[in-house]
């Protein structure tokens, strides 16, 4: 997960800023304000045009507003958001002030940084792929952001899974920077080794990871089952990352199995593991009036960073590509609309999916980022909404 999200209340006083005034130009029109403005544009605050100290003629390849240069701009109820790096501020700043103008807003150097990195559609080598073998899982957590302990049972089927990494393979080239297999919980499928040899088939060189709980890793359901799994891991070149639950598990006997199987496990230790044996969770925070801000969604670490595929289906993070389960459940009604995912055989290129992993989704409303928080000691689901809604 990302590291680098934006800081939260530096970009409510820049939306603040913004509508303060009656026009606001951004100052700079290279690649990264051009991803400023694309945030602006997923905020809904209209940009007048870019500001730049000489005349520029650099072609924009987000899209066309003014380009006006700092002293033939209209400044009058006029805001600047200082969009350029840092190191261009002893230049810049002698030059508003000769125009008379205070009104600027100083982004930060790492606001400017996250928010083009993650408004930058990813190329087919640094983008990852989610896909669930198992809807349902064996453990049931708390706040679980793929709402498995409300999924029914339920197996990917093999034929879609081949089609679908087919088509993948194909938009993409056979490259991407990782698939992972999940869940719910992947080993709880029992053709896991069909799946492996599939993706394998499909993408030679991408690594693929199994991400598991470890349960039926440390307590299999036969010799033959455990043998059978870690050699066709072996034979397919397929990683093992468990996720590190504060349950009864001898992670050093699946270490061990991957020594002698000669698979690379790793144990994941989440972020917020400190020195403390706890897990925390998160609360996803929803709402169910689809109000959330809209300039919150760029500090969800899901954005540009988890893509579900699921039948077919691109979804921009697995709260979108789950809710189902949660509806049923509680006969609810967070609704999936056309642009909230990607259909991948309607898809002309792979670009088309990086641009819908890169950018505010409909459904983002139903998110309240800023209640987000990592502070809920792992326990058991007691299948209650307000695991996910405050
Ligand atoms: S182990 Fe993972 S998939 Fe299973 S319930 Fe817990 S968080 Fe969800
Ligand atoms: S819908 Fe948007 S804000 Fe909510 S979890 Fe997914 S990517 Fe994040």
């Amino acid at each position: 997960m990302k590291d680098n999200m934006p800081n939260l209340n530096e970009l409510k006083q820049m939306i603040r800023f913004c509508e303060n005034h009656a026009k606001i130009y951004i100052y700079g029109c290279a690649s990264n304000q051009e991803y400023l403005l694309k945030y602006f544009d997923c905020c809904g605050v209209k940009i007048d045009g870019y500001i730049t100290t000489y005349s520029d003629d650099r072609e924009l390849i987000y899209r066309d507003i003014p380009k006006f240069t700092l002293d033939l701009a209209d400044l009058e109820d006029a805001g600047i958001i200082i969009g350029l790096s840092d190191k261009y501020y002893d230049d810049v700043m002698p030059r508003l002030h000769k125009r008379r103008c205070t009104d600027y807003f100083l982004m930060s150097e790492f606001n400017k940084k996250a928010i083009a990195n993650t408004m930058r559609p990813r190329k087919k080598d640094d983008f990852g792929i989610l896909v669930q073998l198992a809807e349902h899982c064996n453990l049931n957590c708390q706040m679980c952001c793929t709402f498995s302990p409300f999924a029914k049972e339920e197996f990917l089927d093999t034929d879609i899974f081949e089609s679908d990494m087919a088509r993948l393979a194909e938009l993409t080239n056979k490259q991407l920077r990782r698939l992972f297999l999940q869940g719910g919980e992947p080993l709880l499928n029992p053709l896991i080794a069909d799946y492996t040899g599939i993706a394998r088939r499909c993408f030679p060189n991408t690594p693929i990871s199994i991400f598991t709980n470890g349960i039926l890793l440390a307590n299999p359901p036969s010799n033959r089952a455990e043998t059978d799994f870690w050699l066709s891991c072996k034979e397919t070149d397929i990683e093992i990352t468990v996720t590190r639950y504060p349950i009864d598990i001898d992670y050093e006997y699946i270490k061990a199995k991957g020594r002698q199987y000669d698979v690379k496990v790793n144990i994941f230790i989440d972020v917020n593991y400190h020195e403390s044996p706890e897990k925390f969770m998160f609360k996803p925070a929803l709402n169910s009036h689809k109000n959330a801000s809209s300039y919150e969604f760029i500090t969800c670490f899901f954005i540009n960073e988890c893509n579900v595929l699921k039948k077919g289906t691109i979804y921009g993070c697995p709260i979108s590509a789950n809710i189902e389960h949660l509806n049923r459940y509680f006969n609810l009604n967070h609704e999936i609309t056309e642009q909230d995912c990607i259909d991948i055989y309607r898809a002309n290129s792979f670009e088309e999916i990086a641009e819908l992993s890169a950018r505010r989704v409909p459904f983002c409303g139903y998110c309240e980022l800023s209640n987000r928080d990592y502070i809920y000691p792992w326990k058991l689901s007691g299948k209650t909404l307000n695991e996910y809604f405050d």
